[in-house]
């Protein structure tokens, strides 16, 4: 089941920069995978392609069988990056609900799928509280519940837990591991520069060149979950 499908995939910039070139990549539904590779070679281009933030500029990209832009206006991608960007004058669930709302799904019912992924990532308790009164693992936690609350088939995180501690960072990669088995139709892709970081998360690490990124090498990660 074929769920992203990239084949001699480029990004070239206006400007004339090389950002991704040619790459070939199929993702199945319910992988976990992990992009790593040094700063610039193009990882969070990839990310922007597969989001319709960039059109890509040679091969292909397809997304459940849809152009990036189609994908997105059914809701099926969603996305965390390490700055979240919660709505300060917002409380946790409010900030939570609001791409349901957004859809326009009624408040009885945003609500309620706000309280069901707020206790996903351990946040329960926190509905009425304000970004500024939570710690920085907290507001990645109610960022992750943000994205989930549409139900995604495609998660893309990218760099999410960079600025966090390391016990934070541990216990955060832990969540992220549960509620991913819990829900084997969800597929992961996640951008790291920490190689520990990717073979303990994913089924798969894309391994990418210097440079004009490239993928030189799509390992499979043998190893028992938790
Ligand atoms: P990574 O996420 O792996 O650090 P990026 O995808 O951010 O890499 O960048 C890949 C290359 O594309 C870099 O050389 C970067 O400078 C360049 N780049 C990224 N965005 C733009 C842009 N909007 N215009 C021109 N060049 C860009
Ligand atoms: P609702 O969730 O009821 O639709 P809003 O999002 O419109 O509410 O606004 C909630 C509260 O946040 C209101 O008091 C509003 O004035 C305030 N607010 C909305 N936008 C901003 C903003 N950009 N900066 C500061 N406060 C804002």
């Amino acid at each position: 089941n074929v769920l992203v499908n990239m084949s001699g995939l480029s990004k070239i910039f206006p400007n004339g920069t090389t950002a991704v070139k040619d790459v070939n990549l199929e993702i199945k539904e319910g992988e976990f995978i992990c992009f790593v590779g040094p700063s610039g070679c193009g990882k969070s281009t990839i990310f922007k392609m597969i989001t319709g933030l960039e059109d890509h500029t040679n091969g292909e990209l397809e997304i459940f069988g849809h152009s990036p832009d189609e994908a997105r206006k059914q809701n099926e991608v969603a996305f965390v990056f390490q700055d979240h960007t919660l709505l300060p004058w917002k409380n946790v669930r409010d900030n939570v609900a609001l791409p349901l709302q957004l859809k326009g799904v009624s408040k009885k019912e945003r609500y309620a799928e706000a309280e069901r992924v707020l206790e996903l990532v351990g946040l329960a308790h926190t509905t009425t509280m304000l970004p500024r009164e939570l710690s920085g693992g907290m507001k990645m936690r109610v960022s992750i519940a943000r994205a989930l609350v549409t139900r995604p088939r495609l998660l893309l995180m990218d760099e999410p837990f960079g600025a966090l501690d390391e016990i934070t960072r541990q216990s955060l990669q832990e969540e992220l591991l549960n509620i991913w088995q819990k829900d084997s139709s969800m597929t992961v892709l996640f951008i790291t520069h920490n190689v520990f970081e990717a073979v303990y998360l994913s089924s798969k690490v894309a391994v990418m060149t210097p440079g004009p990124g490239k993928i030189s090498s799509n390992i499979e990660v043998p190893y028992a979950y938790p």
